[in-house]
């Protein structure tokens, strides 16, 4: 931390805490509202995250108790998969879940039959639906062989997993999947989907980005926009494979982020949260303030989202005042306002790197020849 970044911080107890940390890193440009590290951005939802449990903010799809989240997807009827030792089992018929989903993170644990019968796809066979149209291949791929686009964890007739991670029939095994559906722009897409999968706790895929639905030999390719969300399904394929412990988060599509970085960042969008901002930080501001400096700084954190004349000019003036202010203090008295002195012209230089101010600003020039003339800053 350097003596700026302290003096900021120590700083904080005495005006407000987002005066001085928003003009701490780069300000916000035409694809970023915040700047770098700001204190008024909005913070992380709180979750919970305790260790075998499903995060707090997760819908829990299957707990071992009930079939309630699904229906069997012939007929949206109840599900008749078999519960059996905390676990539903494939029985007959493929099943989905009651509710729709997007882009998500599911956890999802699996077994294939102890009693080994059948070879290559004909062993322990089901998968994973997300959105009803890509496969997550669930498969016995212990000491059997099949194609590389159809063992456990390929991306069904796409890409094979990167490892086979597979553990022994009979015992549970994890999925863990970050999937992003297909982003469209009317008919254009403009990205075509991707998908994570953690076999237990491996990675073997890697933000694989789709080429098309899941089909038997023949390439789909994704052609139209699906529904919003679809539910998730689960295939039956004959065997009686196990399944538990299955939870949800619904997680925002990239491109729903307009305001900061990203793909989806559009200008206007960003330009109007600056707004915002400098409108909500604006009503703070008292122009008749005893104390200059806290006054500064909150108007040149405000200009910092967005600046505009009628802010310009009276902070202009503002700081003319209080370097006519400063000029009349002797040694001592100005040693008292070091610290004032020394975060102003930090704030002003953190402006004028990224073009709020000129270079030519008065007010850093004034600053920063008391500076000079008062030996602040320490010569190294
Ligand atoms: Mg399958």
């Amino acid at each position: 931390m350097n003596m700026r970044m302290i003096a900021a911080f120590i700083a904080v107890g005495a005006t407000t805490l987002s005066t001085l940390a928003a003009l701490y890193g780069d300000t916000p440009n035409d694809t970023h509202a915040w700047s770098v590290h700001d204190m008024n951005r909005p913070r992380p939802k709180v979750i919970q995250a305790e260790a075998g449990k499903p995060p707090s903010d997760a819908i829990v799809l299957f707990d071992g108790t009930n079939l309630d989240a699904w229906c069997m997807s012939k007929d949206q009827g109840p599900c008749k998969w078999n519960l059996v030792d905390g676990a539903m089992e494939v029985t007959k018929g493929e099943v989905r879940t009651k509710q729709s989903f997007g882009d998500c993170q599911l956890h999802i644990e699996w077994a294939s039959p102890a009693a080994v019968k059948g070879e290559g796809q004909g062993r322990g066979n089901s998968g994973i639906f997300l959105m009803g149209q890509h496969e997550v291949q669930v498969l016995d791929c212990y000491n059997n062989e099949t194609y590389a686009d159809g063992q456990a964890g390929s991306i069904y007739g796409e890409t094979p997993p990167l490892v086979n991670a597979c553990r022994k029939p009979g015992d549970f095994q994890t999925y863990d999947i970050i999937f992003h559906q297909p982003v469209w722009e009317g008919d254009v897409m403009k990205h075509p989907g991707s998908i994570t999968v953690l076999h237990n706790g491996v990675l073997i895929q890697d933000h694989w980005e789709f080429e098309g639905t899941a089909t038997h030999k023949t390439r789909k390719p994704l052609t139209k926009k699906y529904e919003e969300k679809l539910p998730l399904r689960i295939q039956y394929h004959g065997n009686p494979v196990r399944y538990r412990n299955i939870w949800i988060r619904e997680i925002p599509s990239r491109y729903a982020n307009t305001t900061h970085g990203g793909p989806g960042a559009k200008k206007e969008a960003v330009m109007a949260l600056r707004k915002e901002t400098a409108t909500t930080l604006e009503k703070n501001v008292k122009w008749d303030n005893p104390n200059k400096v806290e006054t500064l700084r909150q108007m040149m954190e405000v200009v910092s989202y967005e600046k505009t004349d009628a802010r310009m000019e009276p902070l202009k003036k503002l700081g003319a005042a209080y370097l006519e202010e400063l000029a009349k203090l002797d040694a001592e008295a100005l040693k008292a306002k070091k610290s004032d002195i020394m975060a102003l012209r930090g704030d002003t230089q953190v402006l004028i790197s990224n073009g709020v101010f000129s270079d030519t600003c008065k007010l850093r020039a004034g600053l920063q020849k008391i500076i000079d003339e008062q030996g602040f800053e320490k010569k190294r």
